[in-house]
């Protein structure tokens, strides 16, 4: 019999150690996905961003409420870039209560108050990255100003999205969610008052919209166990509020947290302040 010449013997046991490798290397990238992927889902959290003005002149209010839509761009880009996908409230509870399935690494945009520079300046650098967001409106301000902080003096005076802007952002797929008439501390004013504002704000805002409004946002984050009572009661699916935080399966629908984004955070503190809050890093 013929010996196998041992220059093919040595390239047979590389190859075969090659392919062994090979199989290791993709059987642990394989479990790796597998775990990444149920980790996130089951403890990792959903983060819901709350902002308020998107706009460049100072004299629309300080860089608390205000960022700039330079910044704004950046902060999409970087969510864009790193694999977000924006989802709806609604989607987050769906998710939770009858597992629809989400997009990997979701995150909710929201908007408080239904500032006029939402549709400036925020909805064309969403649109350029296929994003999309929630408004909650006043409606009492639709189309005027924030009478609520600008009669006080606490803010100066804003213009506000008018019906026609609210229907075409709308008709996008921005979620129009409701923020009472008058933007009152709701847990200050008395329950018949606080169910007016909560169920008012949204038949008007379905009136408007002609679909139902099922995401709510407490003014001010003034809220107790009544008012939130109240809100479940009026048929809203989940209402946010302003503490700090994301949200899990356990989490109480109608308390969600947020992480506030603020005009003067330098990107690096956008960054900390997206992920500060998640559990252990996969
Ligand atoms: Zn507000």
């Amino acid at each position: 019999m013929k010996s196998v010449n041992p220059e093919h013997r040595a390239v047979f046991i590389f190859l075969a150690l090659l392919l062994v490798i090979g199989i290791f290397i993709y059987a642990r990238t394989a479990g790796d996905h597998k775990t990444m992927y149920k980790q996130f889902y089951s403890t990792r959290g959903i983060p819901v961003l709350m902002y308020h003005k998107v706009n460049p002149d100072r004299k629309t209010g300080g860089l608390g409420l205000r960022v700039l839509p330079k910044d704004f761009d950046w902060q999409m880009d970087y969510l864009y870039k790193h694999g977000f996908h924006t989802v709806s409230l609604e989607d987050v509870i769906d998710y939770w209560h009858h597992k629809k399935p989400l997009p990997p690494n979701p995150i909710v945009i929201t908007f408080d108050d239904g500032y006029q520079d939402n549709y400036t300046y925020a909805f064309p650098i969403l649109k350029k990255y296929h994003f999309t967001a929630t408004i909650f409106v006043v409606v009492n301000s639709i189309g005027k100003t924030n009478f609520f902080d600008a009669d006080r003096k606490v803010q100066p005076v804003n213009k506000m999205l008018s019906l026609k802007q609210i229907k075409e952002l709308n008709a996008y797929g921005i979620t129009i969610g409701a923020h009472t008439m008058n933007h009152p501390h709701l847990a200050k004013i008395s329950l018949d008052q606080a169910r007016e504002e909560i169920i008012n704000s949204k038949k008007a805002l379905e009136k408007i919209l002609g679909k139902p409004v099922l995401v709510f946002s407490y003014p001010y984050g003034s809220y107790d166990k009544n008012v939130e009572k109240i809100v479940k009661e009026a048929g809203y699916k989940a209402a946010v509020t302003t503490r700090q935080g994301i949200n899990f399966p356990d989490s109480d629908p109608y308390a969600l947290k947020r992480i506030r984004i603020m005009g003067m955070y330098s990107h690096r503190k956008f960054i900390y302040e997206l992920n500060r809050y998640y559990k252990k890093r996969f």
